[in-house]
């Protein structure tokens, strides 16, 4: 059987409440299916609002103890967490793949990358350093101490099922909160994978539960979290819809919040960029994990001068990628996530055409070899009023639009809702700095399709949202400043 786990342990499929392993309480369970098929392969408990409250009275009960343990030890917990995640990199990285669709060779990549974070936030954890600030009289002290802010509610997405989980919960942990979490419901088994070896690594009962939901029950089991003050920050990843919701059912409490919503990057190609970089750079950034990533490039600008040699270097790559289910190891471009995926980025696709775009590679489903696949995909003479423009697309479809002007395409590249990530590729030094400036969103490459890492921060502006994952800056998403002023006694 293709994709097996060989340990079962990573498997408990049920919810993580208090340190044990426990059914839903009304019983109920909910199918796990395999993209590429849609066979069902494993089931997980189906949780509704009292899960949701067992989980958070746990978090609570454990919030005062786990804080008092000193950093160091906590950073101890997370690094032997870490080597688990790595020793069972190959099992990991097959159920990625399993119930995501991801080739094999990136869900072990998925893996790597979430253990980095692990691994950087295990460090910073011993960093949590505050101030010490001159005083403005003679005799006083004045210190502002970092805290924890207290319980944390982690709500993950499907498209990288590992690695959302690692960017929340390694910080949170380090800071000294505790976690509930509900990850997406077509991906659970990964972070019940990732807890049970976090609860293998010796993070205390309490610390850290998970209950899974259908997304029926998805707003029951969250709505019990935003609801109650006890929770002091939300950390989500997913569509702008739910975020926005997160942030106004949050109002009545104030939490914090971080918000990794959806993007529309673009990906801007000058006259004078060196083509064949730009080919490389886009096909990584656009077809990884079949376009489903929220900093894919959604809209392609390419100078007028180039856009033929372009497209024709471009048109060659795509029509080369292979696609396939993640059981094969040469599969390129695997299943997308579900139905409703696959709907989407049809709709965008047809659209584009009925408006003028024209197809140069792939355009259709391929349905011989199963419901959720669809061509990697090359459109040309696309415009902003397409929906593929105006959407993110979350799918393997390269819309590519003709632009002279480089002040016009700096206001088309700014001229949707959203602010995550944006490329462009030349070899001005003076242009480089114009854009970095004039692109309004939280991540920037610059003759590079790859950009994310631990050490840099990682979100959005506008509505892509607010906040930031990894680097220096991570663990402040989890912390409150307590300013302390001492005067002479
Ligand atoms: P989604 O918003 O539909 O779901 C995300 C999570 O929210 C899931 O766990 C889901 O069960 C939960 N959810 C859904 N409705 C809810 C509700 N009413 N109340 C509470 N929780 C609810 O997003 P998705 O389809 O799983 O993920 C794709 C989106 O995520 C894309 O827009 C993508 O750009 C975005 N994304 C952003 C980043 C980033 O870092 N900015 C990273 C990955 C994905």
């Amino acid at each position: 059987m293709p994709l097996t786990i060989q340990h079962d342990d990573l498997l408990p499929g049920r919810n993580f409440i208090g340190g044990q392993w426990r059914e839903a309480q009304e019983g109920r369970r909910f199918d796990v299916t395999d993209p590429a098929t849609d066979a069902v392969f494993a089931t997980v408990p189906d949780s509704g609002a009292l899960d949701a409250a067992a989980a958070l009275e746990a978090a609570h009960a454990a919030f005062a103890s786990w804080r008092a343990v000193p950093a160091k030890q906590r950073a101890q917990i997370l690094r032997r967490w870490n080597d688990l995640v790595l020793a069972h990199q190959d099992d990991l990285g097959r159920l990625i793949s399993r119930e995501q669709g991801k080739p094999l060779a990136e869900g072990r990549g998925e893996v790597a990358y979430a253990s980095s974070y692990v691994d950087w936030f295990a460090g910073e954890a011993t960093r949590a350093n505050g101030d010490v600030i001159p005083a403005p009289v003679p005799g006083r002290r004045m210190f502002a101490l970092k805290e924890p802010v207290g319980v944390v509610a982690a709500i993950t997405p499907w498209n990288f099922p590992a690695a959302m989980i690692a960017r929340k919960i390694a910080p949170a942990l380090a800071a000294g909160c505790t976690v509930v979490c509900k990850p997406a419901e077509d991906t659970p088994l990964t972070s019940l994978a990732l807890v049970r070896l976090a609860e293998m690594a010796g993070v205390p009962s309490g610390v850290l539960n998970i209950v899974t939901a259908s997304r029926q029950r998805a707003a029951e089991v969250v709505d019990v979290w935003l609801d109650d003050p006890r929770v002091r920050k939300i950390s989500f990843t997913g569509s702008t819809p739910v975020g926005k919701h997160l942030a106004r059912r949050s109002a009545d409490t104030l939490k914090k919040l971080s918000l990794e919503l959806g993007g529309n990057a673009p990906f801007i190609v000058f006259d004078d960029a060196d083509l064949d970089a730009a080919v490389d750079g886009l096909m990584v950034a656009k077809f990884r994990n079949g376009g489903q990533t929220c900093v894919c490039p959604n809209r392609v600008f390419v100078h007028s001068a180039v856009h033929d040699t372009f497209v024709d270097k471009l048109a060659a790559r795509v029509s080369a990628l292979k696609v396939g289910p993640a059981s094969d190891e040469a599969s390129q471009v695997g299943p997308m996530i579900n139905a409703r995926a696959v709907e989407k980025i049809e709709r965008h696709v047809n659209d584009a055409v009925e408006r003028g775009a024209q197809v140069v590679v792939g355009g259709q489903r391929l349905a011989s070899m199963g419901s959720n696949y669809f061509a990697p995909t090359l459109l040309v003479g696309v415009d902003s009023s397409m929906a593929c423009s105006m959407e993110e697309t979350f799918g393997p479809v390269a819309p590519v639009t003709r632009f002279d002007d480089a002040a016009d395409v700096i206001r088309a590249a700014n001229g949707t809702p959203f602010g995550l990530a944006a490329y462009f590729y030349t070899r001005d030094v003076r242009r480089v700095w114009r854009l970095a400036d004039a692109l309004e969103c939280g991540l920037v490459g610059i003759n590079e399709g790859a950009l994310a890492a631990e050490a840099a921060p990682f979100g959005g502006v506008k509505e892509s949202g607010y906040g930031r994952e990894g680097s220096v800056h991570g663990l402040d998403e989890y912390v409150h400043l307590k300013y302390l002023c001492q005067g002479q006694v």
